[in-house]
């Protein structure tokens, strides 16, 4: 169970473990108030060349483990939501990459996204790459995953 928090990844790269993490309230799981620390989980972000430590915690009443994520990234991605966006938009309206960001990571993006939008909102959407890439962000998908 992932959830996601609006942290500074700055301040979590320059303090690791004493970042100061905010506890959730109760578990996501079972609504329990009692969530035990479960140690840290490794994470790559773009721009930082070590790892982060994103903490880990763990309900004893249902067994569920909750890690906690940065806000404005999905799950398994090291680019932000705007960055993934930005180059979307650029492909679809400038046909071309965003400098700085290799072009094999942003292929896989925007295929991905096409198949998404084929998979969901099918052949015949006709709203576009951008339009499409909002729309599946909005019920709570990653528009970018390779898993369908
Ligand atoms: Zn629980």
């Amino acid at each position: 169970m992932v959830m996601f928090f609006a942290l500074k990844l700055k301040d979590l790269f320059e303090k690791q473990r004493d970042y100061p993490w905010q506890k959730p309230d109760n578990c996501p799981c079972c609504n329990s108030h009692r969530l035990w620390g479960h140690g840290f989980a490794e994470a790559i972000f773009d721009g930082y060349d070590k790892p982060l430590l994103l903490k880990l915690y763990r309900c004893p009443d249902c067994g569920c483990v909750i890690r906690l994520r940065p806000k404005g990234y999905f799950k398994r991605f090291q680019a932000s939501v705007e960055t993934i966006r930005s180059s979307i938009i650029f492909k679809s309206t400038k046909n071309r990459w965003l400098s700085g960001i290799s072009r094999t990571r942003q292929g896989h993006w925007f295929r991905a996204l096409n198949k998404r939008i084929t998979a969901y909102l099918t052949q015949a959407w006709s709203g576009g790459a951008i339009a499409g890439f909002d729309y599946l962000l909005q019920i709570g998908q990653t528009p970018v995953s390779r898993f369908i």
